[in-house]
């Protein structure tokens, strides 16, 4: 592609960070033992992978070592996804004799999706837990729907779509008192805001390496100490029998580099990711008119901006960003090509005249105020040159 990119899409993925690809390398040509084999040779890549497996706990929290010191409450996994079902499905196999799954209605489909599964295949019963305007859990709700049937409660860390930051740790606190099970798909929130296993008393928490600057297919899965565990995928010796298949050692490798630099960086890039981001938020909010800023106002994932540009279509605002080098998305990546606003606009009750006009605007570490600036001098008269085509518009006046 010609031309610059203004990457603003982070949630749908990340660039792979140099430093990551660079930890990756080596485990291609040079370190490619199987690392199940007895040699040496294949020692030395299953070393490889306990590092990264202890970089990846270091992130979460996740402290405890077992008798070969190795971190393993964390197991790996192909993806978000994968750790999300895997949570699911272990919850499920342990407490047999209870039918339900009490989840939220903003969830992403990586859970929701596999909840109606279970529910229209296996006959489990799963509530879907609302959401206010600005998508903040109902908690009220939530804690009359846990009961002595309920097996496990997943509610997210922090919201693809608006960046809405649930309160795990009561929510673990709710399922525990009912003797459910507690997981949370920390895909968003990993590396942006401090997720620490021991904090929140979660079961399970899984996160993905392409939204932290590792690659796409690989992603991890802690599971508390304890747990009866059965797995989703089933094969060799692999993960202590907890997920079979040969190990993605190189992503591995790359999951755990790039879970040690947003350690360590953490604290620093969610200032400068909220500072920019607000900046950005006020800049647009006085350039536009009629638009709002979905998502808690207080409780938000740094890097993430959902803006509702009344009476047109998100589809149509991208088109027209595109053509800058702009990119965002509409809604969840997951939902493009739908037209219909997404199901955590829906859950959220953001009028549709402003649901459909609806851009996230995602950050990472490698974006600049500059680029921010630019998509705040292009975009007002996108939307004033979309709004004059739409007739919404005109009767909205
Ligand atoms: N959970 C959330 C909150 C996500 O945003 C995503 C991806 O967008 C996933 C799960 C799925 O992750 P993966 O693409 O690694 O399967």
């Amino acid at each position: 592609m010609n031309g610059k990119i203004i990457y603003l899409d982070n949630n749908a993925t990340t660039r792979v960070a140099p430093e990551v690809f660079e930890a990756m390398q080596p485990y291609f040509c040079e370190f490619y033992g199987n690392p199940s084999s007895i040699h040496r040779f294949g020692g030395s890549v299953a070393a490889a992978i306990e590092n990264a497996r202890r970089q990846v706990a270091e992130l979460l929290g996740a402290v405890y070592r077992d008798r070969e010191g190795n971190a393993s409450e964390i197991i790996f996994t192909s993806c978000g996804t994968e750790g999300d079902n895997s949570a699911i499905n272990a919850a499920l196999a342990a407490l047999p004799e209870r039918r339900k799954i009490v989840t939220t209605a903003v969830e992403h489909p990586a859970v929701l999706h596999y909840c109606d599964e279970l529910a229209s295949g296996k006959g489990y019963i799963v509530e879907k837990i609302g959401v206010d305007s600005c998508g903040r859990l109902d908690m009220a709700a939530l804690k009359a729907a846990v009961d002595d049937n309920t097996a496990i409660v997943s509610a997210m860390w922090g919201n693809n779509e608006t960046g809405t930051i649930f309160p795990v740790k009561e929510i673990a606190a709710i399922a525990h008192a009912k003797g459910a099970y507690f997981h949370t798909d920390a895909v968003q929130a990993a590396g942006k805001v401090p997720v620490n296993a021991a904090e929140c008393d979660a079961d399970f928490i899984a996160i993905s390496g392409h939204k932290l600057h590792a690659p796409k297919g690989v992603g991890a899965l802690y599971i508390r100490r304890g747990i009866p565990f059965v797995p989703l995928i089933c094969g060799g010796h692999q993960e202590k029998m907890r997920r079979g298949g040969t190990e993605n050692v190189a992503s591995i490798v790359g999951l755990g580099k790039a879970c040690e630099i947003a350690r360590t960086a953490l604290e620093t890039e969610y200032t400068q990711l909220k500072t920019m981001r607000d900046a950005f938020e006020a800049k647009l909010l006085a350039a536009i008119p009629r638009i709002r800023i979905n998502g808690d106002p207080e409780n938000r994932l740094p890097g993430t901006s959902s803006v509702s540009f009344e009476c047109i279509e998100g589809e149509s605002i991208l088109m027209l960003l595109d053509m800058f080098g702009i990119c965002a998305s509409s809604g969840s990546a997951c939902t493009t090509g739908s037209l219909e606003p997404s199901h955590v606009l829906r859950a959220m009750g953001i009028p549709y005249s402003a649901a459909h006009g609806t851009i996230r605007f995602s950050l990472s570490r490698y974006n600049t105020m500059e680029e921010l600036d630019f998509v705040v001098e292009k975009l007002p008269p996108i939307i004033a040159r979309l709004r004059e085509i739409s007739p919404y518009w005109e009767e909205s006046k």
